[in-house]
């Protein structure tokens, strides 16, 4: 690990995530980020109450202490619990001003959002998108089934896309915000909602998932009923 003054200079990750569970895909994307754009660390913010996407099926208080069991041993991954503390509907670009702020990370730090390339293709959809790319990076891991070709994102972003994609993540530290990158995980199609129906089915979930986090799950017998996307 580098000393501290320098890990405080290098970019930061961002990932937001409903993470109901959080997964083996989830860690394997964080540690991908870090290790393929030189982060200095991965933040982990999980969403209270997430806007675009019907009502997770487990409290967020639950939901974070999942991901907090599931980053434990990791020293390059945090916990940001402010989504969660703040009880209201959960939007990134209010997260990212938040993280703006002086007493946060300030305004020259470099922020990274990392996203899959399923959420990366719905962002328009999300609430003020188009300021996300004056407060932060973008980073978008490879998902399996959501090939990314600016041919099939919505036009702005498509344009976006190409103003803004930049081959080399070095591009991440010479400015606090506004490229976007892609960056190579393992393929691995796991998704919460397999986790959560292989659950209800009574079908293992190991290897899916960490065994803290399952064991969670199971004391708690959560996503036994069928249901929820
Ligand atoms: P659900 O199945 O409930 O929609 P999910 O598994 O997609 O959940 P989220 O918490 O919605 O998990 O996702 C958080 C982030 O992780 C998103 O940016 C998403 O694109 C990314 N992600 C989740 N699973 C994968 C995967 N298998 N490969 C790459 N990215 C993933």
């Amino acid at each position: 690990m580098k000393p501290p003054e320098t890990r405080e200079l290098l970019p930061l990750g961002l990932f937001g995530g409903t993470f109901d569970p959080v997964h083996f895909a989830h860690l394997r994307l964080a540690e991908a980020a870090c290790c393929e754009l030189g982060l200095s660390s991965v933040r982990w913010i999980p969403a209270g109450n997430p806007v675009l996407r019907e009502s997770p099926r487990v409290d967020a208080r639950h939901r974070l202490e999942m991901v907090r069991l599931a980053i434990a041993d990791n020293p390059c991954f945090e916990l940001d619990t402010a989504e969660v503390d703040a009880e209201r509907p959960s939007y990134t670009v209010p997260t990212l001003e938040r993280l703006r702020q002086d007493d946060a990370c300030g305004a020259k730090r470099p922020l990274v959002l990392l996203v899959g390339a399923d959420a990366f293709s719905s962002l328009t959809a999300w609430y003020r998108w188009e300021r996300i790319f004056e407060l932060a990076h973008v980073a978008v891991a490879r998902r399996p089934g959501f090939p990314i070709e600016a041919e099939t994102l919505p036009e702005r972003l498509s344009q976006i896309w190409r103003d803004r994609f930049a081959a080399d993540p070095a591009a991440l530290s010479l400015a606090p915000s506004g490229a976007v990158v892609s960056f190579p995980m393992t393929p691995l199609g796991i998704s919460a909602t397999r986790v959560r129906r292989l659950i209800s089915r009574g079908v293992s979930t190991r290897y899916l998932l960490p065994d803290a986090v399952i064991a969670y799950v199971e004391e708690r017998r959560f996503y036994r009923e069928p249901g929820g996307a």
